[in-house]
C-alpha cells in the first residue's frame, strides 16, 4: 500500500547531482517527507537529471514514460523533475509529459520548501505550462544549509555552481549558469554540521572549482585553509580543477595542509593541441605536462587522474595517437573516458567532420585498453608500499557496477564477507581483512596484491 509523503529520489549524472540530491533529501525530510529506497512505496518521485550526454537524457525520458503509466492508476503520485535536463528542457518536458507536477531548475533548490508548502508569500518567478509550474529562474541563495539526517563517512559539498569557460562541447554553462560562489561562512557551517554527523572526508565540488571566490572577493586557497582548521575533519578532496587555472601556489599548499589528499583530478580531454583548440580548452599539451612536472617535483607519488574524450569532431588519426602517447607518457592512475556526444546548442555540435559512431567506439575502446594496462602497472608498483586507508564500508561481495559510459572507475571484485573496503589518500580502493577493524577507522596498510581496479592490503603491525 502506498504511504503518503514517502519520497523517492532518482539521481543521474555527476557528483554535483549527487550532492543536489543529498540537499533535496534533507529539505524533504525537514518538510515532513520520509525517504524510501522502494520506489513502489513512494507517493512523491523526484528525478534529478543529467544533460551531459544524450544517453543520460534518453534514460530520463524512458523513466518518465514509465512513471506516467503508473500515474494513470495512481492519481496521488507526484512526479517532479529537477537538474540539468529540467533547466534545459523544462517547458518541453511538461508539454511532452503533462503528468509532471513541477519542474525545478538547477538554481532553484533553495526554494524547494516554498514550493512544497505552496507558500503564497513567496515571490518565486514561475512559468506555467499546461497548468504546471516550471521554476527555472535564478534564486539568490544557491544552497540552503540544512540539518544533516543521514549517516555516513564521506560527503560532497558544493562550493561554486556554474561555469563560464564555454568549452565548445559542453552543455554545463547553459544549464548551470555563470559561476556563483557560496559564501564561505555557509560552506564552513555545512561542513561543521557534516563532521558533527560523523563525516571524516569531504569532497568540495564545483564545475570549475578553482574559480571559487572570484565573484565574492574570496580565494580558493583561503577556503581550503579555513576548512582545514575544522576539528574532526580528516580528509579533504576537491573536484574539478581546470588545468588552465591550477597554480604553483595551490600545488605548494598541499604539504602545508596535510588533510588535503594528494589526488589531482585534472581533465586533459585530448593530447593534441589541434583538438584542444577546437575544444576551446585554453591550454596546450605542453602547459599540461608542465603542471604534472610541478606536481611530481613536489610529491613523490601523487595520484593523477583525468577525463578524456574520444572522437571529437575533427580529431584526426594523428590527433588520436597524440592522446594515446600522452596518456602513456603521463601515466594516469585512472582515466574517465567517454566518446564525444553532440549536445544541441553547443558550438561543437555544428562542427564539420563529425566522426562516425563506429570510429568513436573504436577510439574509445583503444583508450580504455591502453589506460587499463597503465592502471595495472601503476597499481602493481604499489605492492609493498604503506598506505593510509579510510575504511568506508563492508565489502558488498559483488563487483561495483562501472559508471555510465564505460569509465575506468574503481570497482571492487568479489571477496569474502570478512573484509572491508577502504580508500587510500590517492582514492584507490583497498580490500583489507575486517579482523579487529571497523568501518570509519583509518588504518595503516601494506599493499600485498594489485589488479587494475583495486589493491589488497594487510594492516601493518597485526
Ligand atoms: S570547464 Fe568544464 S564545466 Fe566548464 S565548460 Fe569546460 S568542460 Fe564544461
Amino acid at each position: 500500500m502506498i504511504q503518503k509523503k514517502m519520497a523517492y529520489i532518482i539521481t543521474y549524472g555527476c557528483q554535483m547531482n549527487k550532492y543536489d540530491s543529498d540537499v533535496i533529501s534533507r529539505i524533504l525530510k525537514t518538510n515532513g517527507y520520509n525517504l524510501t529506497d522502494d520506489e513502489e512505496c513512494a507517493s512523491f518521485i523526484l528525478i534529478n537529471t543529467c544533460s551531459i550526454r544524450k544517453h543520460a537524457e534518453d534514460k530520463v525520458l524512458s523513466k518518465l514514460g514509465e512513471l506516467v503509466c503508473r500515474k494513470k492508476n495512481d492519481k496521488d503520485l507526484r512526479i517532479v523533475v529537477c537538474g540539468c535536463m529540467a533547466q534545459r528542457l523544462g517547458n518541453k518536458l511538461v508539454h511532452r509529459f503533462p503528468e509532471i507536477d513541477f519542474v525545478l531548475g538547477t538554481s532553484m533548490i533553495a526554494e524547494l520548501p516554498n514550493i512544497l508548502n505552496e507558500n503564497e508569500e513567496s515571490s518565486l518567478s514561475t512559468t506555467f505550462i499546461k497548468g504546471k509550474k516550471v521554476y527555472t529562474e535564478e534564486s539568490s541563495c544557491i544552497y540552503p544549509v540544512t540539518s544533516i539526517h543521514e549517516k555516513g563517512l564521506k560527503s560532497f559539498v558544493a562550493v561554486i555552481l556554474g561555469c563560464d569557460n564555454y568549452c565548445s562541447y559542453c552543455i554545463v554553462p547553459y544549464v548551470r549558469g555563470k559561476p556563483r560562489s557560496r559564501e564561505k561562512i555557509e560552506i564552513i557551517r555545512e561542513i561543521e554540521l557534516l563532521v558533527k554527523a560523523g563525516r571524516k572526508e569531504i569532497t568540495l565540488l564545483g564545475q570549475n572549482i578553482l574559480a571559487y571566490g572570484r565573484d565574492i572577493n574570496e580565494s580558493f586557497d583561503g577556503l581550503l585553509r579555513d576548512i582545514h582548521s575544522i576539528d574532526g575533519l580528516m580528509r579533504i578532496r576537491f573536484l574539478t580543477s581546470h588545468p588552465r587555472d591550477i597554480t604553483k601556489d595551490l600545488i605548494e599548499l598541499f604539504p602545508e595542509l596535510p588533510k588535503i589528499c594528494e589526488h589531482f583530478h585534472l581533465p586533459v580531454q585530448s593530447g593534441s593541441d589541434h583538438v584542444l583548440r577546437l575544444m576551446g580548452r585554453g591550454y596546450t599539451v605542453e602547459h599540461y605536462k608542465q603542471i604534472i612536472k610541478e606536481i611530481r617535483k613536489k610529491y613523490p607519488c601523487p595520484s593523477i587522474t583525468t577525463d578524456l574524450i574520444a572522437g571529437f569532431p575533427g580529431e584526426t588519426e594523428n590527433d588520436f595517437n597524440d592522446t594515446i602517447e600522452l596518456i602513456k607518457e603521463i601515466g594516469f592512475d585512472t582515466a574517465f573516458c567517454f566518446k564525444y556526444s553532440p549536445r544541441e546548442g553547443t558550438p561543437a555540435c555544428k562542427f564539420q567532420d563529425q566522426l562516425p559512431e563506429e570510429e568513436k567506439n573504436r577510439r574509445l575502446k583503444e583508450l580504455l585498453d591502453v589506460q587499463k594496462a597503465i592502471s595495472l602497472q601503476i597499481n602493481q608498483a604499489m605492492v609493498g608500499t604503506i598506505q593510509e586507508v579510510l575504511l568506508d564500508e563492508k565489502n558488498p561481495k559483488k563487483a561495483a557496477p562501472l559508471a555510465e559510459a564505460v569509465s575506468l572507475t574503481w570497482a571492487a571484485p568479489s571477496v569474502d564477507e570478512s573484509s572491508l573496503l577502504g580508500r587510500t589518500r590517492g582514492d584507490k580502493v583497498v580490500i583489507v581483512p575486517a579482523k579487529n577493524h571497523r568501518v570509519g577507522d583509518i588504518g595503516i596498510v601494506r599493499v600485498v596484491e594489485a589488479n587494475n581496479w583495486s589493491l589488497r592490503g594487510v594492516f601493518v603491525n597485526e
